[in-house]
């Protein structure tokens, strides 16, 4: 009789792929993890119990098809596992990486719950996309049938990809248009190295360009273009610009120089670890090395920012967040990274003002939790006396992200936002806004939310359209 190749999550351990020791590479921007061994794959992945009612795939924003690409990789049908893996998800290799896993599929698998440890869901995801890519089973899009309608994408983020991949399979002409110069939106010039390897994402951006997929980049849309003239040039438009307005730094000296925005320090930093020369990172301005280093923040902007400052050679890094660690935004597994890297984090502060310009240091308030408000969550409240100074070279401020006033850059009025500036979906849509075929996706709608989101919009926004698109040409052979 065959044996069982499932459930092993009682006679085997889970077990990540090795991570690299902290003291090496807390000095370059290689990722931490290494690709797991073949049989370590199919061993991890026999531990699945194959649910019935499968939580982990629940939890995916996209609803991947985990117990059956576990299954598959269990066995050795690699290929076969790729395949169910790309059909929902149009970059699993990249998912696999940065999910963060432990709020959403890993966090409710079943064997957890029972204390055996989570399937490593995102690492055999990884394995599969990455083993498929080696094999070159990953093909450029090839149409069956080319069509003539055209969609403009206004941004080359992962939502802006994941829509423009999607329509060109279908066959249909995509335009994305990006003001950076090369295309991946925070996957390129957001997320460091160390998280998501730049080849990863430029190998993508190239599958694109020899699928068909046009990229107009270095092209502002409001500034070279105008947002009627890309209306005018396609059959649907997609905006899917990401938010990229950071919440300021307040009190006195918070104008100082040394201050700096998150999203300007991890750009120029990706830029310099995708081989451009930057004039910041050279004279100085936007580089951690020699600096004492304070990050405000808690969030994934923040971790990235106090890992990439360890790795350029700050003697010192410290991260101030106002609330404690179990109630930080930012993923518990990258402040584990980031403590292992040498950051150390601040609890319970927060900033009160700034001296020197340039800066030369933070005055610190101490927090505590008060009591918990309308959402739940409980509020800093500042301890009156207890403040504190923290001598400083360089101040990140990673406090988030907000969206850019789009109708007003863009000069479209009729273009509608909710009250926190995100592009307001039309009634009873995901994907449609109230102006006639304008779509939005990603960040733009959510508001900063994750990679994976922002696939499942594009994902979803595409077939919107080819619904539609479909629908137009049916009405017009009657
Ligand atoms: P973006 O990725 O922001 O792409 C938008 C694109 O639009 C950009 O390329 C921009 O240049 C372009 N654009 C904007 N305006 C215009 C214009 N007027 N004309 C032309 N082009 C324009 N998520 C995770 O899931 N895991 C993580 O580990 C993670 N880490 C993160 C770390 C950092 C530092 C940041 C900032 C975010 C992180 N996120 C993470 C969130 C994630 O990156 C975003 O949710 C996701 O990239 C949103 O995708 P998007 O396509 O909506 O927008
Ligand atoms: Fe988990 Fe993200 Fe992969 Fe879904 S896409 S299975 S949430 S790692
Ligand atoms: Fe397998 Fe865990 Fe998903 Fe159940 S919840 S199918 S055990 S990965």
């Amino acid at each position: 009789m065959a044996k069982q190749p499932m459930l092993k999550f009682v006679s085997v351990d889970r077990d990540m792929p090795e991570k690299r020791d902290a003291e090496i590479r807390n000095k370059d921007f290689d990722e931490i993890y290494a690709e797991f061994a073949d049989a370590k794959a199919a061993e991890q992945s026999s531990r699945c119990s194959q649910c019935g009612v499968p939580y982990c795939q629940n939890h995916c924003p996209l609803h991947n098809n985990i117990p059956d690409w576990l299954r598959m990789t269990a066995t050795g049908r690699i290929e076969e596992a790729y395949q169910i893996s790309q059909a929902t998800n149009t970059f699993p290799e990249i998912c696999g990486r940065i999910c963060p896993q432990d709020r959403l599929c890993e966090g409710n698998c079943v064997i957890e719950q029972s204390g055996h440890g989570t399937v490593t869901i995102g690492a055999v995801e990884k394995y599969i996309t990455d083993t498929a890519w080696e094999k070159g089973w990953v093909k450029p899009i090839t149409p069956s049938a080319e069509r003539k309608e055209s969609v403009g994408i206004i941004g080359a983020g992962p939502g802006g990809l994941a829509a423009a991949d999607r329509l060109r399979r279908a066959g249909v002409q995509v335009t994305v248009y990006d003001r950076y110069d090369r295309a991946g939106g925070l996957l390129t010039y957001g997320i460091p190295g160390f998280k998501l390897e730049k080849d990863i994402v430029m190998r993508r951006n190239a599958q694109l360009e020899a699928g068909g997929v046009t990229f107009k980049l270095n092209c502002e849309v409001g500034k070279d273009i105008s947002f009627e003239d890309i209306r005018k040039a396609h059959d649907a438009v997609i905006i899917a610009t990401g938010v990229y307005k950071t919440r300021d730094l307040q009190g006195p000296g918070s104008g100082a120089r040394g201050i700096e925005r998150a999203i300007d320090y991890l750009t120029a930093s990706n830029r310099q670890d995708l081989g451009d020369t930057v004039p910041e990172i050279e004279d100085g301005t936007l580089n951690a090395e020699g600096k004492r280093v304070i990050v405000v923040g808690g969030g994934d902007t923040a971790m990235d920012c106090v890992r990439t400052a360890i790795r350029q050679g700050a003697t010192s890094v410290k991260c101030l967040y106002r609330r404690d660690r179990a109630n930080m935004p930012g993923s518990q597994r990258e402040v584990q990274n980031a403590e292992e890297e040498g950051v150390v984090f601040e609890w319970l502060s927060a900033p009160k003002g700034f001296q020197g310009n340039p800066v030369s240091g933070v005055l610190v308030q101490k927090m505590r939790l008060g009591p918990p408000d309308a959402s739940g969550r409980q509020s800093p409240e500042v301890i009156e006396g207890a403040d504190d100074f923290e001598p400083a070279d360089l101040v990140i401020k990673a406090l988030g992200f907000e969206p850019e006033d789009l109708p007003a850059l863009w000069g479209q009025p009729d273009l509608q936002v909710t009250g926190w500036g995100t592009v307001k979906m039309a009634q009873g849509s995901t994907v449609a806004t109230e102006m006639d075929g304008v779509y939005a996706v990603g960040d733009i709608v959510r508001g900063a939310s994750l990679v994976v989101w922002a696939i499942k919009d594009g994902r979803d926004c595409a077939d919107t359209i080819l619904d539609r698109l479909n629908a137009v040409n049916e009405i017009a052979a009657e």
